[in-house]
């Protein structure tokens, strides 16, 4: 059996700190997207709002124009536009709402210099499959399915327990995992295993996923120097406190239905 520590709030609180009369916008992290396509315009907005409301101070999104649209209509704080791959970027997150299957050859060489870099990189969804090889620090997001195919990817057994693979992917790839869920697993390629308890059921609804990629965007640039695995466990709790609070979980009470864009609104006073 895999030894998995169970991450708390406490934990969590190290990663949050804030600001200091000496930062500025920059200091505060900046974070990039390049998430979202013409079929999926929606995972951008909600990756880019979750960046904001999780105390990024810059925002910067790269992306097909359908979703640079509806992402600047959402949120004109963000700057768009292709400059943003040669302007400081303290955190890479690319792959929400993309299809590999419809990936252009341009779109892949962008993938792939963003991931030949040196900034850290949250991967997820339609670009879990290009983490294989990467030379940037980076953090993998995938659910059940694309962890499986990950697995048969890479050639390992899919099925089994889901820490010790979940330790076995981070190990083959050099990276670290975060195995989503209503348990959520990290996991280093050293072997450290954090458990993060969503404490519930209503995050288990469309674009979540996306909201949790750009908190973790925000929490990698806030803390250039913290490990990975500890951000991953970081932005994790922070996205479930959001989503009880959202719901209104509490003792009494299994709360009620949210949506995604719920969970981004209720990241301030989840972090507070
Ligand atoms: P995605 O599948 O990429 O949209 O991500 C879904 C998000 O919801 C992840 O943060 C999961 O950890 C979370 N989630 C999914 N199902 C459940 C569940 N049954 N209980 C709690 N959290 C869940
Ligand atoms: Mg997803």
């Amino acid at each position: 059996m895999v030894e998995v520590r169970e991450w708390t709030r406490s934990d969590t609180s190290r990663y949050f700190r804030a600001p200091a009369a000496e930062d500025d916008k920059y200091t505060r992290g900046v974070v990039a997207l390049r998430t979202g396509s013409a079929a999926y315009p929606g995972a951008a907005v909600l990756g880019v709002e979750a960046a904001w409301r999780t105390g990024a101070g810059f925002v910067r999104y790269v992306g097909e124009e359908r979703a640079a649209d509806a992402v600047l209509a959402r949120r004109p704080e963000t700057v768009v536009g292709a400059d943003a791959g040669r302007s400081r970027v303290d955190a890479w997150v690319i792959g929400s709402g993309t299809d590999p299957a419809l990936r252009t050859d341009a779109e892949s060489v962008a993938l792939r210099e963003i991931l030949a870099g040196s900034v850290p990189v949250v991967i997820d969804a339609g670009a879990l499959d290009l983490a294989p090889g990467a030379r940037a620090p980076f953090l993998i997001t995938p659910h059940a399915r694309e962890f499986a195919r990950l697995q048969e990817r890479l050639r390992l057994q899919p099925g089994g327990e889901r820490a010790e693979g979940a330790r076995q992917v981070a190990a083959n790839i050099g990276g670290t995992v975060l195995l989503k869920g209503a348990r959520t697993l990290v996991a280093a390629p050293d072997g450290t295993t954090f458990a993060i308890e969503a404490g519930t059921g209503w995050l288990a609804t469309a674009g979540t996923g996306d909201v949790l990629a750009g908190v973790l965007g925000a929490v990698t640039a806030a803390n250039p120097d913290a490990p990975l695995a500890e951000i991953a466990a970081a932005g994790a709790w922070v996205h479930g406190h959001a989503a009880r609070i959202a719901a209104d979980v509490t003792a009494g009470s299994p709360g009620h239905p949210i949506v995604a864009l719920d969970v981004a609104a209720a990241l301030p006073p989840a972090i507070a």
